[in-house]
């Protein structure tokens, strides 16, 4: 702000016919200002410190949590392992993404989520979840393209379906939503994971309808923090935690 525009300055100048009470008066509005722009700094320092903060009713047992100590960081896709995914009998990743884009979801495709089911740690590869579990899965991206909207910010998939070799071999709960396909880890460019949790936590009793079921429900669901990554989950209850 421009403190020698402020606009009550010609006023005071005029009303005291003094330049030098006019000085005195722009430097009190100028100290005003800067009161006023410490004031709403420690407003969203507040606010981002209770953000952080980890809420009472937060989970303090590792049963609740979800994932190993790096879920994200698998091992590279080779070419070779999206055809032993596609050779198992089960379906293949090129009829989910077919199935996922036919619900037409405005901020997620099936060409994303796919390279995930051919990752693998380990030597164990990940697989092409069964088509029963494809459902549940819609479920939750229901409620992540809602988050989209709400944030106004990119999402970025990070961990979905977990074979319950792969899980294993990645160090995920042996309860693991992510092997039921109704978990998703994510990231969202330019929040911290506790902010984007806070927001989450906030759509909590929201009714959704399900397009792959034609079923309403209430979102009340897992919400974990971790330091790169939020991991969301439909299951019918509330779960919190801090991985
Ligand atoms: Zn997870």
């Amino acid at each position: 702000m421009l403190h020698h525009d402020f606009p009550c300055t010609s006023e005071i100048s005029r009303k005291f016919h003094t330049p030098f009470l006019s000085d005195l008066y722009t430097d009190l509005m100028a100290e005003q200002d800067r009161i006023d722009q410490l004031e709403q700094r420690i407003d969203q320092l507040t606010a981002l410190v209770a953000s952080l903060l980890p809420e009472s009713n937060l989970a303090s047992d590792a049963s609740s949590g979800e994932e190993g100590p790096e879920p994200v960081e698998d091992e590279g896709v080779t070419e070779d392992d999206i055809s032993m995914a596609a050779t198992r009998g089960g379906p293949t990743a090129q009829e989910f993404a077919a199935y996922f884009d036919g619900f037409d979801f405005p901020n997620f495709s099936g060409g994303e989520i796919t390279p995930y089911f051919s990752r693998t740690r380990g030597g164990v590869s990940n697989s092409v979840p069964p088509k029963h579990l494809w459902p549940n899965f819609i479920q939750t991206v229901v409620v992540l393209q809602h988050l989209r909207q709400v944030l106004g910010r990119p999402i970025t998939l990070a961990s979905t379906y977990r074979s319950p070799d792969y899980n294993r071999a990645v160090g995920g709960a042996s309860q693991s939503e992510h092997v039921k396909f109704r978990a998703i880890d994510f990231q969202v460019s330019g929040l911290l994971p506790a902010q984007v949790a806070q927001v989450l936590r906030s759509l909590r009793g929201k009714v959704f309808l399900n397009p792959a079921t034609n079923k309403s429900f209430t979102f009340r669901g897992g919400i974990g923090v971790y330091a790169t990554f939020v991991h969301v989950d439909t299951r019918p209850n509330e779960s919190n935690w801090v991985g």
